[in-house]
């Protein structure tokens, strides 16, 4: 496996964390890459946000 990813498929596997399970190996490339990279940080930033954004929407749809 290759140990650098490109940000496109960084990017592509942040997006995925939300819906499945990463195998270790992924998440540590994520890491890596993310130390590095400041666009790929910028887009964790954003899905995470999102999923907050996402989590509060289900709350409220809940009650
Ligand atoms: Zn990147």
């Amino acid at each position: 496996m290759k140990a650098l990813r490109t940000c496109r498929e960084i990017a592509a596997l942040i997006s995925e964390r939300e819906d499945r399970t990463l195998k270790l190996s992924e998440r540590a490339v994520i890491r890596v890459h993310v130390f590095i990279c400041r666009r790929c940080t910028a887009w964790e930033k954003h899905v995470k946000f999102m999923r907050q954004g996402m989590n509060a929407w289900k709350n409220y749809r809940g009650d």
